[in-house]
């Protein structure tokens, strides 16, 4: 399902392009007086830029360049592209700012509890098998050489996810290639990752919705030149003998993330980084996660559950944003 469409407004022509990408949906608006704007061309860019992501990226195409690593028990230096490089050094740079709360190593655990590629049938593993497959974990067992862009795995056993972190990575790779084209006025939208930049078809900053479990409230938040990501355990997640488990995975236990948190909303300038830290604060939990949000002077949207309901928290760095 590929979309294409273009609408008029105030002298400005709206282009619509969505599609699917990444086991979701992805949409881009741009916003251009410039009727010349080659609307197709921009569209199959786009689309081959996802398929090139999608090709390095992906732990669920089995012959992408992270796959083929990952299948390989070898201890050898792989020189990988300077696309995969990034995203994987910059995931274990989140993963020091957040004390291994992100961590891209926990792949065998997520396909453990049934989220992977190789999605079963949601069991319970037992303690036993959990911390056997720890052995392979932690962000520390990868080595990285930059001078050669090449990855060692320090265990035979390593295997790397970047589900938590590829989506917002082709967000801003969308962004960087419209930018070339001196578009300013878009909203690229991977998944509910998303950069927002320049101004709306009514020359508004762009309006995005976060929606309340509790109520089907939306909160309007106004965005111009940043990036937005939400992570949320209410989406992706089974449910067992009434108990409800999260596809985030707190590499720490070994199992998913069991507190309080029901999503959050993270503002940053990269989508890259806001997709892997709203990762990491559903890891962290509420109070871990604003005073993390607040060192980094970065702006964070909680809601939270207690008993019966569902309440918000945000920060001095998110308020300004609020629209309604
Ligand atoms: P969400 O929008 O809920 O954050 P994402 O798709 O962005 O969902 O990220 C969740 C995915 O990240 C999981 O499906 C899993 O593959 C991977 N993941 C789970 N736990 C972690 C973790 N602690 N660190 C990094 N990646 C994780
Ligand atoms: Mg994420």
């Amino acid at each position: 399902m590929i979309g294409t469409g273009a609408c008029q407004n105030n002298n400005y022509k709206i282009v619509l392009i969505n599609g699917l990408t990444m086991g979701t949906t992805y949409s881009i608006k741009i916003k251009t007086a410039d009727a010349v704007v080659n609307q197709e061309k921009i569209r199959a860019d786009i689309e081959k830029i996802l398929l090139e992501i999608n090709q390095k990226m992906s732990t669920y195409i089995v012959d992408s360049e992270l796959s083929v690593i990952n299948f390989s028990n070898s201890l050898d230096s792989n020189l990988i592209s300077d696309d995969l490089f990034k995203v994987i050094s910059h995931a274990n740079t989140i993963s020091k700012t957040t004390n291994g709360a992100f961590d891209i190593t926990v792949g065998p655990l997520v396909n453990l509890w049934g989220f992977g590629p190789n999605k079963s049938e949601n069991k319970i593993p037992s303690n036993e098998e959990i911390e056997l497959i720890k052995k392979n974990i932690g962000y520390k067992k990868i080595y990285l050489n930059k001078e050669t862009t090449s990855i060692k795995k320090l265990h035979p056993d390593l295997y790397v996810d970047l589900s938590g972190i590829a989506k917002g990575f082709a967000v801003d790779k969308i962004a960087l290639y419209l930018n070339s084209y001196n578009l300013e006025n878009y909203l690229v939208e991977i998944g509910g990752e998303l950069i927002a930049k320049g101004t709306n078809e009514d020359n508004e900053v762009w309006q995005i919705g976060i929606e309340n479990p509790n109520n089907n409230l939306v909160k309007i938040i106004g965005l111009k030149d940043i990036a937005m990501a939400t992570s949320g355990d209410y989406r992706n997640y089974f449910e067992k003998n009434g108990v409800r488990y999260s596809h985030t995975i707190n590499p720490n236990t070994g199992k998913p993330i069991k507190h309080k948190l029901a999503s959050v909303t993270v503002l940053d300038k990269t989508a890259m980084n806001a997709d892997a830290l709203a990762t990491a604060f559903m890891v962290l939990g509420p109070a871990k996660t604003i005073e993390l949000a607040n060192e980094l002077k970065i702006g964070v949207y909680l809601i939270i559950k207690n008993d019966e309901n569902f309440y918000e928290e945000y920060n001095e760095y998110f308020e300004p944003f609020i629209s309604k």
